[in-house]
């Protein structure tokens, strides 16, 4: 058994739980992070990397993402291995004309708010890249949005953290229990040894719910799984991202104009070219449990719905697939907050979609909250996890 009393141990070992440590151990917290797997093993490594507001609803919503695009650009100066961060903005792409005033009421919204959106019309679109289909009414774009490989962002967060702030690091080491103890600090039992510490994180993405368990404790999240296709370098299509405004429809679980087989999958289309010029094509939304195996059904879908924005894709050639869980919650805001009932315990996890988009201000504000700052850089309220039990959701 471990001698060694940690001040926070953060549990998972993804995007989310990365950056919760880099930010606790940068105050000056003893901190491990603890990972049953590898760093970056979960639905971080099996995900886009959009950091993106063209997404989120207006209001708390995307001011955490812009407060999160702040840090990530931050932290693009800071770290030391690079992670792909490419901030050029995003797009979002209109399949009719209902979408296309829809589109512009949402930009209307959002420069209300402050946030840098534009309209785009047809020639607009064309000029983005000669791929696109001709009768493609406009969309709009999102200036701050930019990409990163979050595969690479994880490694980089705890590589910085591990040689500057004196993060440890404990991978192989799949939590199996948690007790608290008489005086106040946790037994945490992994299949790696234990690790004691007076105050525990977890950031365990849709594993969340099972460490929660382990207290006694009810965390409703649920995996909801996406299929990505991964196609070769061929030409250079694009080089930021793309969403289809339909995907907003879907993430929120609004009605939409869609085919039956496009709407039982959950899919719309995402284009996110790779630093590489690879690119990635996604993306479906499904409620199947901790099913990981890939539908080729679903990747047809998706693989038809693409040709709708980009026709003269017909004849590039596909790499691979892959699939990956996304932690969903009710309300569609993830859970970043103490736990009243637990005194110690906390919770960083639920970000469905947009983990990647909002891990730096879930890691700032996580060790805010730890260090009982009187100030954050956004509102604890609304990510609080006991909104649930006051919804009785
Ligand atoms: C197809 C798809 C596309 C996406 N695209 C985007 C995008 O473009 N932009 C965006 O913002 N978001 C996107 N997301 C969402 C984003 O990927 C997730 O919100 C984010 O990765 C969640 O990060 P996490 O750290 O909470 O979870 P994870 O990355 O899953 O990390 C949790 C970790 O906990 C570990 N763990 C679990 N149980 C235990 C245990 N008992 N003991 C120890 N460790 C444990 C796991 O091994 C895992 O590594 C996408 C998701 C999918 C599926």
């Amino acid at each position: 058994m471990s001698e060694k009393n940690y001040e926070v141990a953060v549990i998972g070992g993804g995007i989310v739980g990365s950056a919760v440590a880099y930010y606790l151990a940068e105050s000056g917290l003893d901190c491990i992070l603890i990972e049953k797997d590898e760093v970056a093993s979960g639905t971080s490594s099996k995900c886009d990397g959009n950091v993106t507001i063209v997404d989120k609803d207006p209001g708390f919503d995307s001011h955490m993402s812009l407060v999160s695009q702040e840090l990530m650009s931050d932290l693009d100066g800071k770290l030391d291995i690079p992670f792909e961060y490419r901030a050029h903005g995003s797009i979002l792409v209109c399949d009719n004309d209902d979408e296309m005033q829809a589109a512009t009421d949402w930009v209307k919204t959002q420069n209300e708010a402050g946030l840098k959106f534009n309209v785009l019309d047809p020639k607009d679109i064309r000029n983005e890249s000669p791929y696109f289909a001709e009768d493609i009414p406009g969309g709009l774009e999102c200036e701050t949005d930019s990409l990163i490989n979050p595969y690479l962002f994880c490694y980089s967060l705890v590589d910085k953290a591990k040689r500057n702030f004196g993060l440890e690091i404990k991978t192989q080491a799949e939590v199996t229990n948690i007790t608290k103890e008489a005086s106040g600090e946790f037994l945490i039992e992994t299949l790696n040894g234990d690790v004691r510490a007076k105050k525990v994180v977890n950031a365990a993405g849709v594993w969340a719910p099972f460490i929660g368990k382990m207290l006694d404790l009810d965390i409703p999240i649920i995996p909801r799984k996406g299929h990505i296709i991964v196609g070769s370098r061929e030409k250079p299509v694009m080089f930021r991202n793309m969403m289809e405004f339909g995907y907003l429809m879907n993430k929120f679980g609004r009605d939409r104009i869609s085919d039956e087989i496009t709407a039982r999958h959950g899919v719309a289309t995402v284009m996110e070219p790779t630093e590489s010029q690879n690119f990635l094509l996604g993306s479906s939304r499904q409620y199947v449990g901790y099913d990981s195996s890939i539908d080729i059904q679903v990747v047809q879908t998706l693989a038809r719905r693409a040709l709708r924005f980009f026709p003269k894709m017909d004849d590039f050639k596909i790499i691979r697939a892959y699939t990956g869980f996304r932690p969903f919650t009710e309300d569609h805001l993830p859970i970043v907050s103490a736990v009243e009932e637990i005194p110690g315990f906390y919770i960083a996890a639920g970000h469905e979609g947009d983990g990647i988009s909002l891990a730096t201000g879930t890691g700032k504000l996580m060790e805010e909250i730890i260090n009982e700052k009187s100030e954050t850089i956004i509102p604890t309220e609304p990510l609080r996890f006991d909104r649930f039990a006051k919804a009785n959701v």
